[in-house]
């Protein structure tokens, strides 16, 4: 007898292929059958008629490392969005392993209070206790290891650093991680170079752990940071993600034309794929000197003034008296948003076969971006719906397949006999994101229900479970 079967509805599998009529069977936290099962027996039967059954989503860009350990009571900014794992520790910035009370920018954006980590194994062990609200697959930060291991962050690290370094990230990838990520864009990193990250990251070498890469710069040398990580991949040889690939700037505008033929070229001989959000805004730390090269910029959290938190730094500048630049100078430390993308690029790159969808979102921000609740639903709804961009098929497939087979997710992201039950079940003419850069935090509309693990996590809106998740662990690298 099954423990669930989820009636007449249109599967959308994951793979990318057109979509099919299909119940679908789950024991456990298995799908095991997929097909007509009118005539057996179920301890459940929900109805999927005129909707689409799809793999729970994955989001392969996040920073969801401190989420995942408290999670807060009532809608999940993830889970409201049919996401069921997440891919944490992203843009060299991870929990662990470090032990810190004030660790510096970029670090903070996952919280000041946090650093008690001193091994990547404790981390883990302390998401398996918590039971997390979404699978989690989880990297290890550059940033984090420099921080911790180096008396001096504005120089590239010594051999004996990068031997501590290295051994620390072994330790990371034996103990489950699934690879190593940097930001070399960060003041933590900057000075880092690319013979550094290839060194550091020699356990990784020959494909035993994925490298995702928050680029030197998304401006006007685009170009040679694509080229320096494309490079750190091919002497690696593991494969790469092109983290949050944009073009910021007007000056740099349209040319993701550019950009994609190079990734393009380069994917004939190595792995490299790139993870995007849908939207034309960008949000991290408040960088002063970013200001200049966008048309606004929103304060998304600041210590310094915490009043200024969902202002627009040209109100606060006319206020003020000050130069915008000024006025980003005294909110340090803080975050902000920035608005210097083109939709034209933003299109190109959503729409790209190499593309996988990543929110980005941070979930400590007192006013975040919307990425962090409405990603997911916007690419179904915005893009897919209304202006048809791309097949749900295409999209669905850079949320689900394309992701886990990317990441190494075993059993991940297929609806197919054998794979864990993540499913999300939605209405491909209702799904839209809620969430604005004015009211963020809002959960999307047009989903009925989300499993994970083949339990129930949330229905018509209501989330009913907040540890249904499992800690992922990478076996590639460990030896029997
Ligand atoms: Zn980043």
């Amino acid at each position: 007898m099954l423990d669930l079967i989820i009636e007449g509805g249109e599967v959308v599998d994951g793979s990318g292929n057109h979509r099919f009529r299909a119940d679908v069977g789950i024991m456990g936290d298995k799908i095991v059958s997929v097909g007509n099962l009118k005539q057996e027996p179920a301890r459940k039967k929900k109805s999927a008629q005129g909707l689409i059954v799809a793999p729970g989503f994955i989001d392969v860009h996040t920073h969801d490392d401190q989420l995942l350990l408290a999670p807060q009571l009532g809608p999940h900014p993830k889970i409201s969005q049919g996401v069921t794992t997440v891919i944490t520790g992203n843009c060299g910035i991870s929990l662990a392993p470090l032990v810190s009370s004030s660790p510096p920018a970029p670090l903070n954006l996952l919280g000041q209070h946090n650093w008690r980590f001193d091994t990547f194994s404790e981390y883990l062990a302390a998401l398996d206790v918590a039971r997390p609200a979404l699978n989690a697959a989880c990297l290890v930060g550059h940033s984090t290891l420099r921080v911790k291991h180096m008396s001096d962050l504005n120089r590239p690290a010594t051999p004996k650093e990068v031997g501590l370094i290295a051994n620390d990230l072994a330790s990371a990838l034996n103990a489950g991680a699934f690879g190593l990520s940097t930001g070399l864009y960060y003041p933590t990193a900057s000075a880092a170079t690319a013979e550094e990250v290839i060194a550091i990251a020699d356990p990784m070498r020959h494909n035993r752990g994925i490298l995702t890469m928050h680029i030197r710069d998304e401006g006007n040398t685009i170009t040679s940071a694509l080229k320096e990580a494309l490079f750190i991949g091919e002497q690696l040889n593991v494969p790469i993600v092109l983290s949050h690939h944009k073009l910021v700037g007007k000056a740099n505008h349209g040319r993701s034309t550019e950009t994609l033929a190079l990734i393009d070229a380069a994917a004939k001989k190595q792995q490299v794929c790139l993870d995007c959000y849908p939207y034309n805004a960008s949000s991290t730390m408040l960088v002063p000197s970013r200001v200049a090269q966008s048309d606004r910029v929103l304060v998304t959290w600041s210590d310094a003034d915490p009043t200024a938190a969902g202002r627009s730094i040209e109100d606060l500048a006319i206020e003020r008296g000050q130069s915008q630049e000024e006025v980003a100078q005294s909110l340090q430390p803080g975050g902000a948003i920035y608005f210097a993308m083109s939709d034209a690029d933003v299109d190109n790159i959503v729409s790209h076969p190499l593309a996988m969808i990543g929110s980005d979102g941070l979930a400590h921000d007192v006013q975040p971006h919307p990425r962090l609740w409405g990603t997911f639903p916007r690419v179904l709804g915005h893009y897919v719906r209304n202006r048809r961009l791309l097949a749900l098929e295409t999209a669905v497939h850079k949320m689900t397949g394309l992701s886990a087979s990317r990441f190494g997710l075993k059993n991940r992201g297929r609806v197919a006999p054998g794979f864990f039950a993540d499913l999300v079940v939605f209405n491909e003419n209702e799904i839209s994101d809620v969430a604005t850069y004015e009211a963020p935090t809002q959960p999307s509309l047009g989903i009925q229900t989300v499993y994970i693990n083949g339990k129930l996590v949330a229905e018509n809106g209501i989330t009913l479970e907040l540890h249904a998740g499992s800690v992922l662990r990478n076996d590639v690298y460990r030896t029997p």
